[in-house]
């Protein structure tokens, strides 16, 4: 098996242990879920209930190993700032009034 087979079996595996059926509740197997494709982060994948034949389209972000859940950061992002941390309230201000002080025009900033 190669390694793309692996991570389809490993992706197929995680999706049927991780959604039942909308419709009817049922619980899916690996062969229950069809991998579409893979670009930019994002997995798209079909899966068809055996019971019933309801049919669900995914799309599934996978982040680096050791990202936070829930990031909006990208994996290319992550690997760039992971070692910064995050900006805090009263850094958020200084940016916030440093942009309401801003009085046009603008060229000389550029
Ligand atoms: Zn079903």
């Amino acid at each position: 098996m190669t390694e793309f087979d692996e991570a389809h079996l490993s992706l197929r595996r995680k999706v049927a242990e991780a959604v039942s059926c909308p419709s009817c509740e049922a619980e899916h197997i690996p062969e229950d879920v069809l991998v579409l494709g893979y670009q930019d982060g994002l997995w798209v994948v079909v899966v068809v209930c055996a019971r019933c034949h309801w049919q669900g389209i995914l799309f599934l972000r996978q982040s680096p190993p050791n990202m936070p859940p829930g990031s909006e950061l990208d994996a290319e992002e992550w690997v760039r700032f992971q070692h910064l941390s995050a900006i805090d309230r009263a850094e958020a201000q200084r940016l916030k009034d440093a942009i309401w002080a801003l009085d046009g025009p603008f060229e000389d900033d550029l």
